[in-house]
């Protein structure tokens, strides 16, 4: 899976597995800390584990990650290529979404991945990622999908949630598009090692981050 070893990935990942930080570790199965690989140039994260993923210890393994595959195969991207985490590394109950104490708590694990993976771009899938990574103030997808910001040197692109997008045929061709203009750009930068220039952010944007144009 991994190109290369991390085993300060796999330390962080045992970590997790034990944490005790927030409620949520009383009603799991399984912990779950990510899967893929550990020096991957791409990362997707969702909100939180399901039932499936909370009794595998995987994340994705349900319907939206069956659905998640699909766009990563239609863009060209192997799953065994990226390395797929979420917000939240335990369920919340009855799927809810994640409560602001809860994200806090796991937030540290998340900026820990990132910063021993180091991955080039990564992929928010839905609107908790969103806020995690690119800025808390960012809630509404339908504002920011089809963008890219470069934060710290890493390309965030903002996706729907393969959940949200799942049941609804307009949400689905969009994240589809979404995916493969991310697919390219990263393409892009790798190969070529061209820069895509960033734009002047909207007004209402975070004026920090520079946005980029995936058109
Ligand atoms: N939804 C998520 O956000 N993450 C998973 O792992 C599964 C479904």
């Amino acid at each position: 899976m991994s190109r290369a070893p991390n085993s300060a990935l796999e330390d962080l990942h045992r970590e997790i597995r034990a944490c005790r930080a927030c409620e949520l570790h009383a009603g799991r199965t399984n912990a779950v800390p990510g899967h893929g690989c550990h020096d991957a140039d791409i990362m997707l994260v969702g909100e939180g584990p399901g039932y499936y993923e909370d009794q595998q210890g995987l994340p994705f393994v349900g319907a939206a990650g069956r659905f998640l595959n699909e766009l990563l195969e239609r863009a060209g991207i192997k799953r065994d290529e990226v390395f797929i985490t979420n917000v939240v590394k335990c369920r919340p109950p009855n799927n809810r979404d994640p409560q602001p104490q809860e994200i806090a708590a796991c937030k540290e694990y998340l900026l820990a991945q990132i910063a021993l993976i180091k991955p080039r771009a990564v992929c928010t899938l839905g609107r908790f990622a969103l806020a995690a990574l690119v800025d808390e103030k960012l809630t509404s997808i339908s504002r920011v999908h089809g963008k890219a910001y470069r934060i710290s040197g890493i390309i965030y692109v903002p996706l729907y949630h393969p959940a949200a997008a799942l049941h609804n045929e307009r949400l689905r061709d969009t994240i589809v598009e979404d995916m493969s203009h991310a697919s390219a750009l990263l393409h892009r930068e790798l190969t070529e090692g061209r820069e895509t220039q960033p734009e002047k952010a909207p007004k209402a944007e975070p004026k920090q981050l520079g946005l980029l144009d995936l058109q």
